[in-house]
């Protein structure tokens, strides 16, 4: 299986192929501006000294102050960073918000540490960070492993040395100039595009069974998202395992029991059944919503949805990607579908700038607008080109990053 990177690489190779782009036009686009990686040192709560690793990866600003996620994995390393960052160029760009793309990262498993050890490994890495990041300059916002307390954590830090800066991070909590609707924005965005793609084919949620693998910030939204609109969530996983139930999963109910046990594990509202084989049951849309790099060369063969929708990033391997195409399986790439919480981040950064507040109906309804225009954009590319969805959307991004770069000059 090849890594985050090389399948960034590698997708990117493809559009750039279609789009007859120069060999130092692609290294130029390729090669981030700038990659940090700084050691954080830090006392547990037991009184051990720990050190962990955290990276930001600056990748391309020629549309504006680059923006991406912070994520707290164990497997965070340069090189997924790296990809990831370079994903959110294309996706700023896909979606067309003034922004270029960055992603940060602290590799270490948040679940071992505790609320005092994780609000000090923040505040150690904005210390070590500070000076290369800003409203004007990189804007980070919660990944996994990281959410919206984390982004208070950040902000407070980040106030210390620079002052008043609600617009330094994304993703805050409504009380601190958090934005409404940037919790469930991934999620619904990824469920109005569902719905937008199966439309293209005259079907609608209301009568699609869908299968979604992670139950955490997108999964729950893009789940609810769903059944709201009258869609049969029959499967639903996180990291203790899945459940799957013929006849639709309660997910109110499932909702509700993950608030309070923090997981799916002990959910009796179906079959239980492992996160492998969730990915090949036989339902109308697959939505990968946890890690990347789960649809690979082993597995793309058992695949049975019609369609796929990346919630997640980087869900499918090239190799496998290359499976589903040659077996009609529509993909929906990611850079477009998850799209919706960089896009509500925007909507964010914009109020802090000009110190006012949208409320939430407004902030949907721009997220619907998004959404819907850019997917609009990104079909009738495939379709008059008759390329991938995937390789229609990196012509987008990678086509407005390219004018901007010309045009601002090199
Ligand atoms: P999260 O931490 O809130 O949730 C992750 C979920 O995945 C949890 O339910 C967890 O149990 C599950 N999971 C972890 N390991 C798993 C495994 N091995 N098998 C199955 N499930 C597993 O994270 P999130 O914010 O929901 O992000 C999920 C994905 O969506 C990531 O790829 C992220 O990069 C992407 N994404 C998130 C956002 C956002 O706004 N949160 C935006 C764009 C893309």
């Amino acid at each position: 299986m090849k890594n985050a990177f090389e399948a960034a690489g590698q997708y990117f190779e493809e559009a750039a192929s279609v789009m007859d782009l120069s060999p130092n036009m692609k290294r130029l686009l390729l090669t981030p501006e700038r990659e940090v990686k700084v050691q954080i040192a830090m006392k547990l709560d037991n009184g051990d000294i720990a050190t962990f690793v955290g990276y930001r990866i600056q990748h391309n600003s020629a549309r504006g102050p680059m923006k991406g996620g912070l994520r707290y994995h164990h497997e965070v390393d340069a090189d997924e960073v790296l990809a990831l960052a370079s994903l959110m160029t294309w996706k700023t760009a896909v979606v067309d918000l003034p922004y270029g793309g960055a992603k940060g990262g602290i590799s270490v498993r948040p679940k071992d540490l505790s609320p005092d050890e994780l609000e000090r490994l923040t505040r150690k890495f904005v210390d070590e960070i500070h000076d290369l990041i800003g409203p004007d300059k990189d804007i980070p916002a919660p990944d996994m492993g990281t959410n919206a307390q984390v982004m208070a954590w950040f902000v407070n830090q980040y106030e210390k040395f620079h002052g008043f800066n609600p617009a330094c991070v994304t993703g805050k909590p409504i009380e601190l100039y958090g934005a409404e609707g940037r919790e469930e924005a991934t999620g619904r965005g990824v469920g109005i595009l569902t719905e937008a793609l199966l439309r293209k084919f005259r079907k609608s949620l209301a009568e699609s069974t869908v299968a979604i693998q992670g139950f955490g910030n997108v999964g729950t939204f893009t789940a609810e998202f769903i059944h709201r609109a009258g869609g049969k969530v029959v499967a639903i996983s996180d990291v203790s395992g899945g459940i799957f139930n013929r006849e639709g999963i309660d997910i109110p109910a499932a909702l509700t029991w993950v608030k309070q046990k923090g997981s799916l594990a002990g959910f009796s509202g179906g079959d239980a059944i492992s996160n492998e084989s969730l990915l090949s049951l036989e339902v109308d849309v697959l939505i990968p919503a946890a890690l990347g790099g789960v649809l690979t060369l082993e597995n793309a063969e058992h695949v049975r949805a019609k369609y796929i929708v990346e919630a997640a990033n980087g869900p499918i391997t090239p190799e496998a990607d290359l499976i589903l195409r040659r077996r009609d399986i529509v993909v929906l790439p990611d850079i477009l579908a998850n799209a919706g919480g960089v896009t509500v981040s925007y909507f964010e950064w914009v109020q802090n700038q000009q110190y006012f507040r949208w409320d939430l109906n407004r902030i949907r309804e721009e997220l619907e607008k998004t959404m819907t225009r850019s997917f609009d954009k990104v079909w009738s590319i495939a379709e008059e080109k008759k390329i991938p969805l995937r390789t229609a959307a990196y012509l987008v991004g990678i086509g407005r990053v390219g004018r901007a770069t010309v045009l601002g000059g090199i």
